[in-house]
């Protein structure tokens, strides 16, 4: 199994370890896990000073010690991006090496996108946000899956669920120019533990992303902690299936690669991965 969305202490909002994460991905049979810690600059995020690259890579070091040899253990990163903070985060990652990178959009104009969903309509909640995801997709080139595309689902069921129809055009835009550059989505359950009924995005986002090209999508749990590590991985690949997907995508050789859908709830990764 793969889990590719946590958050250990290197996070302002965590309080679990890197190091217990890994004893419970080899209880759970979890083979590879990347730790996705925030990296924030939007000012909205009074914490946005918490994050030490190099305390973060000695957690890693420390934890590919004790246990490499049960669990591939990934360099990773949950990189809050939009356009005002693009400059600071192209500056911020000059020098630095991750195996793997989320881009998330989680703030429009100093507003938390998932708040927004509380009090907004579904189209005004996602419709600047979808402008940045667009910039983001076109201008940047940091990142491999985008995260939690569909946030406001976590917040709202009504609002939070994205009009497909509505957006049809940006979306097509967005995700055939995704499929291009070899992009693919964090299909985060975390919305399942908010009571939604799907993961973020749901199956309709999955089919579409799909008939543009779309070739990667990761799997992960969101956990802030222990007891949300890869909780409903396996409700993540009966979506994928349900959108007509066979695939699920983990990091080989610096790149996103597919693993038949079988293969991420089994015991072996398909290939081994080389990392940073
Ligand atoms: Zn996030
Ligand atoms: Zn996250």
């Amino acid at each position: 199994m793969f889990e590719y969305h946590s958050h250990t202490t290197n996070s302002p909002d965590s309080r679990v370890t890197m190091a217990q994460y890994c004893e419970r991905a080899i209880d759970r049979g979890v083979r590879e896990v990347a730790f996705t810690d925030h990296i924030d600059h939007d000012p909205a995020v009074r914490s946005r000073g918490h994050y030490n690259y190099e305390r973060y890579r000695n957690d890693i070091a420390a934890c590919r010690a004790l246990y490499g040899e049960h669990l591939t253990i990934l360099a990773a990163a949950e990189i809050d991006w939009n356009r005002g903070t693009a400059a600071a985060v192209a500056d911020y990652l000059v020098g630095k090496q991750f195996d793997f990178v989320i881009a998330s959009v989680h703030w429009v104009n100093g507003e938390y996108v998932g708040e927004r969903a509380k009090t907004h309509s579904s189209i005004e909640t996602y419709a600047q946000f979808l402008d940045e995801v667009e910039a983001l997709v076109t201008t940047e080139d940091f990142f491999n899956v985008i995260g939690h595309f569909d946030l406001g689902k976590r917040y709202h069921q009504v609002n939070g669920r994205m009009d497909i129809a509505h957006n049809h055009e940006q979306l097509a835009r967005i995700f055939t120019a995704m499929a291009a550059k070899g992009k693919g989505f964090d299909l985060n359950t975390s919305s399942l533990r908010n009571g939604s009924t799907e993961p973020m995005p749901g199956p309709d986002i999955l089919r579409f992303f799909r008939e543009c090209g779309g070739q990667h999508v990761t799997i992960g749990a969101d956990a802030h902690s222990l007891d949300a590590f890869a909780t409903n991985i396996e409700a993540a690949v009966r979506t994928l299936e349900e959108a007509g997907w066979t695939t699920a995508s983990h990091i080989a050789q610096g790149k996103l690669v597919q693993v038949p859908l079988a293969r991420v709830l089994g015991e072996t990764p398909a290939v081994i991965p080389v990392l940073v």
